[in-house]
């Protein structure tokens, strides 16, 4: 019942050694471990690109803060 684990990089089977505890899992090699660090950093900066819909519902927010400015 034991599949081989594969590297979500390079999709080849892990070694055998290679193990849940091992700081390289669930990557075959140190590389493919920074290959993922890496598509994950892009991804981050390509979010943080556009502008965000957040910022302009701030500024509504703060148009209707002049009528209800309670607190
Ligand atoms: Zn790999």
């Amino acid at each position: 019942m034991i599949r081989p684990q594969t590297c979500p990089i390079c999709e080849k089977e892990l070694p055998a050694n290679l193990t849940l505890e091992s700081p390289l899992f669930p990557f075959c090699s140190e590389r493919c471990q920074n290959v993922d660090l890496l598509r994950w950093a892009e991804g981050r900066y390509q979010i943080a690109e556009p502008l965000q819909p957040h910022h302009l519902q701030d500024l509504d927010f703060e148009d209707e803060g002049e009528y209800s400015d309670g607190q």
